[in-house]
């Protein structure tokens, strides 16, 4: 697990820093008191920072990993009602589960302060969508600050939490991927350690706090008013600028500002073009907006969608502008609206306004690099034990000959869509496997359909749960899947409610997922030892049947570690788990372990027979149970705690 110790580091220095541990610091040197999060890629080092900071310093801030992004974010919300600084951090999507309080914290605002922390994933390096944000911060009327690049996007959170304490309303801090996991060296500034203390306090006041009707429409006319005033004053945010002074304007947003930059120098143009910086998108400030309104020319230069051209544009209209605004609408849209922008693309379009001629490089015609390297497909690693429960899993529909519908969801699971298992037939949202899975399974009948939903153990805390709620109560005849590894494995293994550990490193309770299940209901439950195929095997098939013969719903538990976390665990206790190879005298080539089975460390030989790279296998034995002529073998006895750490180690 990363120490993120450079979030402590002392004032007065340039450390280098990930993008996402400079916004944990410029939150910290603001005094942040109370921070809760859901983890998701690129957003979960901002909290994994803070946490580090919070264990170093007492506790100071609050730090939680919720069980989701709602979660987390009502749970800012409450600790900003009583007065402190609170943060609540989530990868884009996430915001659509925290969307509710979202909208009603802009109409009840804040006591003390609150920063949404909205880390959005152009062109989907880990993610179902790119939605842009800064649409919500439109849409429900929150002021959206952007770093315009990871340089100074511990200065945006600083300011993010100091403008919120200061207008006493939310704001949305919108990074992206290549802010959040750049590192970049960061000037520190003094963290006031003794202010990190989370100590709020109330006054009852249900005018002010509670949103009935009559309270919520005064709130609406003093949101609409904060609004305006905020539209004003935007423009004095000390991260908005303006650097030359020539007649095109390039209006430049978060990154876009970077690629700007770079492509006025590539094209020689710095006296054509006056650039202007903005990392207060929405509302885009309206003095600023009269400014570059003042151009006959402008390119708007944006990461996601146009949403500082639209403003632009509307703006125009209501002042009867004849400014030419150019940028990502239209059919004279010069960037395109999907995917990540670049200095190619910004400079090609910047060239197009300009009248110039582009370097070779920017028309496509590049150098082929030297090396080139084989195509690498995502796998489960080696000794992960959803591959034997998958293995288990086919194997178990095969015997009752069903064909069942995987209705899948988000975390490394989400790999069994991929040959030889495809155990992934739709992967929604988080939290759908059971939701969609439950609607499925009312509809599809016959033919031996059959839904099975797989869901991770963090995602089942996530939202599994109420949807398994409403499978119980609708008697939803689908087999649920909760695959148990005892972390959060796809985001770098944070903690969660089964762990029995918290954010800060401090013992919690632990709520199992088989007693969660008994208390909603479920009638069938079965636990089964993940890396073992028989055992997982026999559970499947006794929970099908009972789905298939009651037409209600039946859990099955799937337990067993991470194996990144076993091998972990194993190395600080000094164990050393075993390597296997395979015995060529039995091996018969069959092919069942490198095709069916497909652990990355098996490879088949010249001859057709299985080779072990002795460098990628963790000791798992999953193979063992897979080879019908015994051909695998331990290089050394498996020591027995190994085998008891690989079921029960849990992230440190
Ligand atoms: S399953 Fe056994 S016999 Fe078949 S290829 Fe692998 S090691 Fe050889
Ligand atoms: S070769 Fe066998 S023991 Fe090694 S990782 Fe693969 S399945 Fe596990």
């Amino acid at each position: 697990m990363p120490r993120y110790s450079e979030v402590l580091a002392p004032a007065g220095g340039k450390v280098l820093m990930l993008g996402n541990v400079a916004i944990a610091r410029g939150f910290l040197e603001a005094g942040v008191q109370f921070v809760a999060a859901y983890p998701g890629t690129p957003s979960t080092e901002v909290v994994e920072a803070l946490a580090a900071a919070a264990r170093r310093l007492g506790g100071r801030p609050y730090v939680e990993w919720s069980v989701n992004e709602k979660v987390a974010l009502e749970a800012a919300l409450g600790a900003a009602i009583t007065g402190v600084r609170a943060v609540a951090v989530m990868k884009h999507v996430g915001l659509n589960v925290a969307a509710d309080p979202f909208f009603s914290s802009a109409y009840l605002g804040v006591e003390g302060a609150l920063v949404v922390v909205s880390a959005d994933d152009p062109w989907m390096w880990s993610s179902q969508n790119e939605q842009d944000n800064r649409w919500y911060g439109l849409h429900a009327y929150v002021p959206v600050v952007e770093p315009t690049g990871p340089q100074d996007a511990k200065e945006a959170a600083k300011l993010a939490l100091e403008y919120s304490a200061r207008y006493k309303r939310p704001f949305l801090l919108r990074s992206t991927t290549r802010i959040s996991h750049t590192r970049v060296p960061v000037e520190t500034g003094a963290i006031p350690v003794e202010e990190l203390e989370p100590r709020g306090d109330f006054s009852k006041n249900p005018a002010r706090w509670t949103l009935i009707p009559q309270y919520a429409r005064m709130h609406r006319l003093e949101l609409l008013e904060a609004w305006d005033r905020l539209r004003r004053e935007l423009a004095g945010f000390p991260l908005n600028r303006v650097e030359g002074s020539g007649p095109v304007a390039v209006v430049a947003p978060g990154l876009g500002y970077r690629y700007a930059r770079e492509a006025v120098k590539l094209l020689g143009a710095e006296d054509e073009v006056t650039i202007y910086a903005v990392a207060t998108p929405v509302p885009l400030p309206e003095p600023l907006a009269e400014k570059i309104l003042s151009h006959d020319m402008v390119l708007v230069v944006e990461e996601g969608d146009p949403i500082v051209e639209i403003q632009l544009k509307t703006m125009a209209v209501e002042v009867d502008a004849r400014t030419r605004i150019l940028g990502k609408r239209g059919a004279q849209g010069l960037l395109p609206r999907h995917g990540e922008l670049g200095l190619e693309k910004v400079a090609a379009a910047l060239a197009k306004v300009l009248g110039r001629e582009l370097p070779a490089w920017t028309r496509g015609e590049r150098r082929e690099p030297g090396v080139k390297l084989p195509p690498r497909p995502p796998v489960l690693c080696a000794g992960c034990p959803y591959r034997s429960f998958f293995y288990a899993l086919r194997r178990a529909a095969n015997k009752l000959r069903l064909r069942p519908v995987y209705s899948g969801d988000i975390g490394c699971y989400s790999l069994g869509i991929l040959p030889p298992f495809e155990v992934q037939d739709i992967i929604v949202d988080m939290g759908a496997s059971i939701g969609s899975g439950s609607g499925m399974a009312h509809t599809l009948t016959g033919g031996g359909r059959v839904v099975v939903a797989i869901i991770g153990d963090s995602t089942f805390y996530h939202s599994g749960v109420t949807a398994l709620m409403n499978a119980v109560y609708n008697q939803s005849p689908l087999l649920v899947v909760v695959l148990d590894n005892h972390t959060t494995a796809m985001t770098g293994h944070q903690p969660h409610p089964g762990v029995g550990v918290d954010a800060e490193g401090r013992a919690a309770p632990e709520i199992r997922v088989e007693e969660v299940a008994r208390g909603i209901g479920v009638e069938k439950i079965l636990v089964s030892d993940a890396f073992d195929i028989r055992d997982s095997e026999a559970k499947l098939i006794e929970a099908l049947r009972y789905t298939i013969e009651t037409r209600k719903p039946a859990v099955v538990v799937a337990r067993g570690a991470c194996i990144l976390v076993a091998l972990q665990q194993a190395r600080r206790r000094g164990i050393k788990p075993p390597t296997y190879y395979v015995d060529p005298e039995k091996c018969t080539a069959c092919g069942i372990c490198y095709k069916a089975f497909n652990c990355p460390a098996i490879q088949r030989g010249e001859d057709g027979k299985a080779v072990i790279d002795p460098a990628l296998c963790t000791g798992c034995a999953e193979c063992v149970q897979v080879c019908p002529f015994d051909a695998f073998k331990p290089s050394q006895e498996p020591p027995e705690e190994w085998t008891v750490i690989m079921r029960t180690a849990k992230p440190a």
